[in-house]
């Protein structure tokens, strides 16, 4: 398949390939757009099937990024790298160090951080060899690691949803439903439970189900916490969770979690809107962690981080009350909006001035 012809391409500024075969690193860098500023986005390591699969992941993945930096009001573009391999058993110092000589050559247009199958001492390691590595500080509160902050961003937009729906944002009494009690999971549950929710669990990991019910969540099974009697839906797990076999199972009033990609294709989002269920974007409620990333890289407080955050609870009200007046799904709304800003950059500055 040519890049061209790939269903993900979307007018990306550039997509850049490397073999190298000394190290074994094969390699894609794909740069959607840099109307805001140069491009931020995570370095993902996973075993692709194919080649072809890689290169839709990685132009897929750097659009949702122009989208996330836009509406998350960070003066970024979209971008996003893929290292086609097994991360458990293909990953070395040299394949790091090349792929940190390969984010290099492209002078700073694309600017590498953590996501599934690296860590920030991966970027560590690329980072001997470019500066163009990002969320790799030791001074900040949690070493770097953005989670926290990806946590308290969704805490945020589910307190936004519950207003939206309820004219109230307690969380005393409010059930929740949460799958995946991963980084993000298990510090969205801490905060969860001190502020009067009742959390249930369900995770495939045995210990960080443990580590769960430590911090006060119920466990429930996996196949059946989709479908719980409860008031919200929180997936931080993997993404299409909400596809043709689950849209209808859904009984929560709103899904708002930190998962990638929940929506297995639009049409769910329009189905979730005619059963009234409160569908928060994924790339605006997960913004927390590139908002923590970026501002580590201009070296400001874990405040500002944290006040930033805050904000994506402001910008869902926004896309709710829109969605709700245009009658659309909140996913386009958001598209819209996000469109608005990054096709428009001038205004964006005006606005920054002023
Ligand atoms: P993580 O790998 O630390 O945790 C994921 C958890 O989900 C693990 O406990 C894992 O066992 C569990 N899991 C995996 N497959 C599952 C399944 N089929 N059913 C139930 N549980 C399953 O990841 P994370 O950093 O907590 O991220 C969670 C989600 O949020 C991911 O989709 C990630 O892409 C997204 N996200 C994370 C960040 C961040 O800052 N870490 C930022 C934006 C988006």
């Amino acid at each position: 398949m040519s890049t061209f012809s790939c269903p993900s391409f979307n007018q990306h500024e550039l997509v850049a390939f490397k073999e190298d075969s000394k190290t074994g690193l094969k390699a894609i860098i794909a740069v959607h757009n840099t109307n805001l500023g140069p491009s931020l986005g995570g370095c993902r390591m996973y075993p692709y099937l194919n080649d072809d699969l890689a290169l839709n992941d990685v132009l897929r993945l750097s659009l949702g990024m122009t989208y996330k930096s836009a509406l998350a009001g960070l003066p970024l573009g979209g971008g996003k790298s893929v290292i086609i391999g097994n991360p458990n058993t293909e990953k070395s110092t040299e394949l790091l160090l090349a792929m940190g000589e390969f984010i290099d050559s492209l002078g700073g247009k694309y600017i590498s951080a953590e996501d599934s199958g690296t860590c920030v001492s991966d970027l560590k390691t690329m980072g001997r060899k470019t500066k163009y590595v990002a969320g790799v500080c030791d001074n900040q509160k949690y070493g770097g690691d953005p989670s926290p902050y990806t946590a308290y961003g969704v805490y945020c937009g589910i307190l936004s949803a519950l207003k939206h729906k309820r004219g109230t944002d307690s969380l005393k009494g409010v059930r929740i439903a949460l799958q995946g009690a991963g980084s993000v999971g298990r510090h969205l549950i801490d905060m969860l439970v001190k502020n009067g929710a009742t959390v249930f669990v369900s995770d495939v990991n045995k210990a960080n189900l443990e580590k769960a019910t430590a911090l006060g969540a119920q466990i429930v099974d996996n196949n059946s916490i989709i479908s719980l009697d409860v008031d919200v839906f929180t997936p931080c797990a993997m993404g299409g969770v909400i596809n043709d076999d689950t849209v209808d199972l859904i009984r929560a009033e709103i899904i708002a979690g930190a998962a990638n990609n929940q929506l297995a294709a639009s049409e769910h989002g329009e189905r979730l809107r005619q059963r009234g269920i409160l569908y928060a974007p994924d790339f605006v409620i997960n913004a927390g962690g590139i908002i923590d990333v970026h501002y580590q890289r201009v070296g400001a407080t874990t405040q500002e981080s944290e006040t930033k955050t805050k904000e994506i609870g402001a910008t869902l009200a926004e896309i709710f009350k829109r969605a709700d007046s245009e009658k659309m799904t909140t996913a386009s709304i958001a598209e819209k909006l996000a469109e608005e800003i990054f096709m428009n950059p001038e205004t964006q500055l005006i606005k920054a001035a002023s």
